[in-house]
């Protein structure tokens, strides 16, 4: 579950992909361990103990450790994020459960599974595209940081308080961020 939100040193965000949150039983060990220090509380969730009673956290920063790392992973859920949902040959934006990762230069010609080489194809296209070499609406790049920032703020739904809004660079209300996934 992701229950509180866990920030660098720097007070940015660990991750964005996927959002680097905890669930609230590990928030509250590293709490007691003394590695993470608590911004934010929720106010309305108590959890008891035989031995205590206590708030869960809903932003805490770590200590040190866990750093930022400078590129970002390639993964499905992070390509599909660049691309914005959109596939990349009939342009139509599906979720996640109807794009497939294609490889513009097929794996079969020697195509590598890379920011470079992928793009977001719905399996329409994909299957239409077969091994063939089709040109992507968009040239595929590695993404920078903040341009998947950006789509995960287009697309990001999970907020659990107020306080991450604040955290996350999130200005937009919930009503706002109404992407189909
Ligand atoms: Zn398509």
């Amino acid at each position: 579950m992701s229950d509180t939100v866990i920030l660098a040193p720097d007070y940015q965000p660990v991750n964005y992909l996927p959002l680097s949150t905890i669930d609230w039983q590990t928030a509250i060990k590293l709490f007691f361990l003394d590695k993470i220090q608590v911004l934010e509380w929720y106010d309305d969730w108590v959890v008891r103990s035989a031995k205590l009673e206590m708030r869960v956290p809903a932003v805490a920063v770590t200590k040190k450790g866990f750093g930022k790392n400078g590129g970002m992973r390639f993964s499905r859920q992070n390509l599909y994020l660049r691309d914005l949902f959109t596939c990349q040959y009939c342009g139509d934006t599906f979720n996640g459960k109807q794009l497939t990762i294609d490889h513009v230069l097929p794996r079969a010609q020697g195509g590598t599974t890379t920011w470079e080489n992928c793009v977001a194809a719905c399996k329409e296209c994909n299957s239409e595209k077969g091994n063939k070499v089709w040109r992507p609406n968009k040239a595929p790049v590695k993404p920078n940081y903040w341009a998947l920032v950006n789509s995960v703020k287009s697309t990001y739904t999970g907020i659990r308080h107020p306080s991450w809004n604040l955290y996350l660079g999130l200005k937009d209300n919930d009503s706002k961020i109404a992407k189909n996934r």
